[in-house]
């Protein structure tokens, strides 16, 4: 379910250039070296044969020469300020294109929202932040109910429908420093930064219910499929707990949303989250 080959390639490709770009400028400013090496050569030549006193007629050599050896130089300094102006724009674009690709790269194709590599950087960055600054931080898991009987009766395009309507309703109810994740085929995920868990479980429940009230509507017919749900699984950081030991809570708690019928928002706090599988 994940496409980052081309994301790649795109950042190889736009990285050479980066770097081509980069080598035109130096390549550039060498010349301009030598230039002006040669140059300043011209001038102490001069400056040697000034002070042999030389005749009028051999004055008069040594100025013009001198003059045609500054307008040269004149010459070269306007095209190679025009060369850097170039290089500079180039180098300029190619940022803004590396930034494109480092957005693509951190965003899932299908649903538009965060893929799993930008949850699982930005989920490195909240807990140090939580840690740093001693604040409550959450997060929830959520998975879509008998998504797979959904998929096998309506089709894999219908299921990709629901996916993007799920990711959709994320992406309205999480903003601000919250990141919303697709975090594999049809799980997602939200960091919630500097929240207590009663928050996290309210705004848990606020996206549960916004999925519920969505209509399934077949695209290419008009037909109304019935609405979808998911179950959510809320943890809270506890104290000296790494990112997987984490995820791993949210998780037992989604999986105690399942066991109790689904369709509903578990936290370590109830008691369907600590009753074993078993
Ligand atoms: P439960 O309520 O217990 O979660 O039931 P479920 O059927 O949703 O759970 P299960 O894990 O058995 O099935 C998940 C299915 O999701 C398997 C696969 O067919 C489907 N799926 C996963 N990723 C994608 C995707 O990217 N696109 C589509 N169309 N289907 C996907
Ligand atoms: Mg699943
Ligand atoms: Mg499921």
């Amino acid at each position: 379910f994940f496409n980052t080959g081309g994301v790649e390639k795109a950042l190889d490709h736009t990285g050479a250039e980066l770097a081509g770009a980069v080598n035109d400028v130096f390549e550039r400013l060498e010349t301009a070296g030598r230039d002006a090496e040669a140059y300043g050569r011209a001038l102490s030549h001069a400056s040697g044969e000034l002070s042999n006193g030389q005749s009028p007629e051999a004055m008069q050599k040594l100025v013009d020469g001198l003059v045609a050896a500054t307008h040269a130089m004149e010459a070269r300094t306007k095209d190679l300020e025009a060369d850097l102006q170039r290089s500079s724009q180039n180098v300029t674009e190619l940022k803004a294109k590396l930034d494109d690709v480092r957005k693509e790269s951190l965003t899932d194709v299908l649903t538009g929202i965060a893929n799993r590599k930008a949850f699982d950087l930005e989920m490195e960055r909240a807990i140090e932040l939580s840690r740093s600054e001693g604040t409550s931080m959450c997060m929830f898991m959520c998975d879509i109910d008998h998504f797979k009987k959904f998929n096998d009766t309506f089709g894999h395009q219908t299921g990709d429908q629901v996916l993007r309507l799920v990711g959709s309703c994320l992406a309205e109810n999480v903003k601000g420093r919250d990141t919303a994740a697709r975090y594999g085929g049809e799980e997602f995920a939200v960091i919630l930064p500097n929240t207590a868990l009663m928050d996290a479980i309210r705004l848990a429940d606020q996206i549960r219910t916004s999925v519920e009230a969505r209509k399934l509507v077949k695209k290419s017919t008009g037909d109304v499929l019935g609405s979808i749900t998911i179950s959510i699984g809320v943890a809270q950081l506890a104290f000296h707990e790494d990112k997987a030991a984490f995820i791993s809570r949210a998780d037992a708690c989604l999986y105690g949303a399942k066991r109790a019928g689904r369709n509903r928002v578990i936290s370590e706090l109830d008691a369907e989250a600590h009753v074993d599988a078993a």
